[in-house]
């Protein structure tokens, strides 16, 4: 089985070959620290934390770099909005972006380099193309100069002449093709600034992914990433400003997008007033919900944001919890269901064999972690019938299967950044549950799991017979022990947190 990769340069699959046997160079553009990242961010750094661990989880190593950027205009604006300086700015929403990105239950990249920290290495960068007739200089100013590029526009596959009819009356005079950028700003008086062969300025945003890319993962690596909307030009530029001053290609092997987040059908905008922030959205549903809604979609479609597709994702990652909170309840009550082994159990079986395969040959798909969730359900509803099989005859075999498909769909859907499974219940349970059901059911018990079983079948019998007294009793006694029970059609759920 080959890992095929959607690469937006080839504008098609290709197969995933990396520079190294074994380790994949990952670059993922990172946030511009002025304000508190929204859905649409959150989308791109949860769809590339997925390919990370599913990399991983395929046996690569993964040099995952993600940069942060804080200098730019978006950050002195911010800074004389709240009137702070730009350093402050910039510490302020990185802490909230980190805090964000674990809230989210992303792992954090290997190297995060900032912008201000590689001035030197962006200046490098700057004179080498000056030097080799890339980029020129007018008062103080550097600009690259894309029709000395040969490749300009293949990324986006758009001409320079469309580029050129679409040019807008307020273009700087000074450049010699409306679409040359910026690499070097001279710097207005109270701006934060840094010493140039051209006088004092900052770099721009477009020269510094190039030069901290190629710093920490060299010429060539394999994946670069990032939104939809940073093909053109952000991507295209990085592409022109490292291949023009190395004098070779490819700058990356594969370039991978995702597709945009949409609020209720309609673009994202500040001025349509829709803007979603994540940490807004995670107090409401959760990073494991967001996650799933996220990746129910394949990474490159667009998705819509409304308050009905969360309720499905959270009634999706319901079904699998409940599977999980089922087996978990059925191992740990029924110690005393000896059963024989009972028929459809082979099929049972191959099916726990079979999911892991069907689940690598969707992500090998270009990371179709739709089709992925796929087959999560249909194990899902295998594990349900075989469940209520179990409820009758439970051999040692059922048991023992129960638990691996159980671990199964913990270790998959830990693949996709979800985390199931609480503490297993069968194992070390507190010994204060005999006494409690010795109280309460007014019998001794040898094992917690007895203990905890009967201590459930009490409630529910108080339940039917309207003794909400003793109902609430129970609840309550087994909730200080760590327990929260969850009624459902299929009964009462136990799930247990380990204190
Ligand atoms: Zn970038």
């Amino acid at each position: 089985m080959s890992l095929k990769v959607y690469n937006t340069l080839a504008r098609k699959k290709e197969e995933f070959i990396p520079r190294e046997k074994e380790r994949v160079s990952m670059y993922v553009c990172g946030p511009t620290v002025y304000n508190y990242i929204h859905i649409g961010n959150a989308r791109c750094y949860v769809a590339f934390d997925v390919i990370y661990r599913y990399l991983q989880y395929r046996g690569y190593g993964v040099t995952y770099v993600r940069n942060l950027t804080d200098v730019d205009d978006k950050i002195i604006n911010r800074a004389k909005e709240e009137g702070l300086d730009t350093k402050e700015v910039a510490e302020k929403y990185i802490k909230a972006f980190h805090e964000d990105m674990e809230n989210l239950g992303n792992k954090p990249p290997q190297i995060e380099p900032r912008a201000t920290e590689h001035i030197d290495e962006m200046l490098e960068v700057i004179k080498c193309l000056i030097e080799k007739g890339f980029a020129y200089e007018i008062d103080g100013d550097v600009f690259f100069e894309v029709q000395r590029f040969n490749g300009y526009g293949e990324l986006s596959g758009r001409t320079l002449e469309k580029m050129r009819a679409g040019e807008r009356v307020d273009v700087d005079k000074r450049k010699r093709h409306p679409m040359d950028f910026a690499l070097w700003k001279s710097s207005k008086p109270g701006e934060p600034n840094w010493d140039g062969p051209w006088g004092k300025g900052r770099p721009g945003w477009h020269i510094e992914c190039s030069a901290m890319s190629s710093k920490y993962l060299g010429m060539g690596f394999d994946i670069h990433g990032g939104g939809h909307d940073l093909i053109f030009p952000h991507h295209e530029n990085e592409i022109a400003q490292a291949e023009a001053c190395a004098g070779k290609a490819p700058f990356v092997r594969y370039w991978l997008h995702n597709g945009f987040v949409n609020i209720r059908d309609e673009k994202m905008a500040k001025s349509l007033g829709n803007v979603i922030l994540v940490r807004e959205i995670l107090k409401k549903y959760g990073s494991n919900v967001l996650r799933m809604f996220f990746v129910s979609t394949h990474y490159r479609s667009p998705i819509n944001y409304t308050e009905e597709n969360l309720d499905s994702a959270a009634a999706a990652l319901e079904r699998i919890e409940n599977a999980i909170q089922n087996i978990d309840y059925l191992l740990n009550k029924s110690e005393e269901i000896a059963g024989t082994a009972m028929s459809g159990i082979e099929g049972f079986e191959e099916m726990i064999k079979g999911v892991e395969e069907k689940f690598a040959q969707a992500m090998d798909d270009d990371f179709n972690t739709a089709s992925a969730l796929g087959a999560i359900f249909d194990f899902i509803k295998e594990i349900n019938l075989f469940l209520e099989e179990s409820q009758k005859n439970l051999s040692e075999k059922s048991r023992y299967l129960l638990k691996e498909a159980r671990d199964k769909l913990i270790k998959l859907m830990g693949v996709l950044g979800i985390k199931l499974g609480r503490k297993e219940v069968a194992k070390k349970l507190p010994g204060e549950l005999l006494d409690l059901a010795k109280s309460i059911v007014g019998q001794a018990f040898e094992k917690e799991g007895t203990a905890l079983g009967a201590l459930v079948d009490a409630r529910e019998k108080a339940r039917r017979e309207k003794d909400w007294t003793k109902a609430d009793l129970v609840r309550k006694e087994l909730g200080k022990l760590g327990f929260i029970l969850k009624d459902t059609p299929r009964g009462c759920q136990v799930i247990y947190e380990e204190k």
